[in-house]
């Protein structure tokens, strides 16, 4: 016999008494509810209270701030981003990912602050209470062992969120609410550990997220089971910009194989450094399949993700290149061939 969980919902209309009702014991965010819900089903989730934030006008609203910046609030559904009439022109990656996030129908009620703050999921723990009392409890339902990784200290659980990758590529930042504002980069919400995987204080909340000025060209990648509703296996997001003709500001993100997306910092070096070549985007997309350690706890097992990782890297830097190129690159730094087969001096 299952026991549902009871809590109570309140609903806010001012998100400055947010910090306070965050503060009661067990009290948790909901927002489009998309992901919580279910969760609350599968007793997933157990809060004593549910702040239902879909009442709180700023929270909704996309607006450009003094400096130009696009600012999104964090209950903006997912629908209103697919829809808003010019932003999609200005950055097209992050409308990539948001049209990618399972269906029409959960876009219209997912928000962005929701998809960024998503639960990490796992296949030995996103299952029925029925399944899960064949097993004794992991790290993430505060027990003492990881079936996915069973060498592991901590739960690595997967961050499922498409626009996470995409917002740290973009080098985009998150407005944090709570007792005092404070904005950080996107890529510091998350803290590498799967059962406590947000670096948000008991208080705090996103607010909302901001966007660079200028969007720099990018490119992003969704491995999943089928061409709609399925979580990633492996998302890649890339992105760089260009200075006098050569790639700038480079940033190659994996993501969904592990708590926390995944900077590929040695590859954002080799190509800041050297020309596009094939060869070198090859090393690159290697540097990223090494960089990445998935667990046996998404549908596709370690090995297909890895060669996924690998695969995606090397397509979507592929796909940036002639972006840049179109745009005004020089051939010497983003040539397709490389220059040592044609025997050029580096
Ligand atoms: C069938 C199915 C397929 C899905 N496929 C995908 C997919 O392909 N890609 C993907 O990214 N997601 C997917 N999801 C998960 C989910 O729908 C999305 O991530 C969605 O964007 C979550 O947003 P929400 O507003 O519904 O969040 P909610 O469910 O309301 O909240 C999610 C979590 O975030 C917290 N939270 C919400 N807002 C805030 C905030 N402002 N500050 C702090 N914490 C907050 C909540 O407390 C909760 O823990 C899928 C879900 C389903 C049911
Ligand atoms: S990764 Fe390990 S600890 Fe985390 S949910 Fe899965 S089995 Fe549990």
């Amino acid at each position: 016999m299952s026991s549902r969980p009871s809590f109570y919902i309140t609903r806010l209309e001012n998100w400055v008494d947010l910090p306070s009702s965050l503060g009661t014991l067990g009290a948790q965010i909901l927002a489009g509810g998309t992901d919580l819900v279910p969760n609350l089903t599968w007793e997933l989730a157990s809060p004593t209270m549910l702040v239902d934030v879909m009442g709180i006008s700023e929270l909704r609203e996309i607006t450009i701030d003094a400096e130009g910046r696009w600012v999104i609030g964090a209950a903006v559904t997912l629908s209103d981003i697919l829809h808003h009439p010019v932003l999609g022109a200005h950055y097209p990656m992050l409308v990539a990912a948001v049209h990618a996030v399972a269906t029409p129908e959960i876009r219209a009620q997912a928000t962005l602050g929701g998809n960024l703050c998503v639960d990490t999921r796992c296949r030995f723990r996103n299952q029925p209470p029925i399944w899960r009392s064949g097993l004794d409890p992991c790290f993430k339902s505060d027990g003492n062992r990881c079936y996915a990784a069973p060498k592991s200290r901590e739960c690595v659980a997967i961050l499922s969120s498409d626009t996470a990758p995409v917002l740290i590529a973009l080098g985009a930042e998150v407005a944090v609410g709570g007792p005092e504002l404070r904005w950080v980069e996107v890529e510091a919400l998350y803290s590498g550990d799967g059962h406590d995987h947000l670096t948000l204080g008991p208080q705090e909340f996103v607010r909302a997220v901001r966007l660079p000025r200028v969007s720099p060209a990018g490119v992003f990648r969704k491995w999943r089971d089928r061409a709609t509703m399925d979580f990633p296996e492996v998302d890649v997001a890339v992105a760089a910009t260009l200075d006098e003709g050569v790639p700038r500001d480079i940033r190659i993100v994996v993501s969904a194989v592990g708590p926390a997306p995944v900077r590929i910092s040695a590859a954002e070096v080799l190509l800041d450094s050297s020309p596009w070549t094939d060869a070198q985007l090859e090393r690159a997309s290697v540097m990223a399949r090494e960089a990445v350690h998935p667990y046996d706890n998404g549908q596709l097992g370690v090995i297909g993700r890895q060669l996924a990782v690998r695969s995606l890297v090397l397509d979507a830097l592929t796909a940036l290149r002639a972006a840049l190129m179109e745009t005004g690159g020089e051939q010497n730094d983003l040539g397709g061939r490389d220059s040592r087969e044609k025997g050029q001096p580096r």
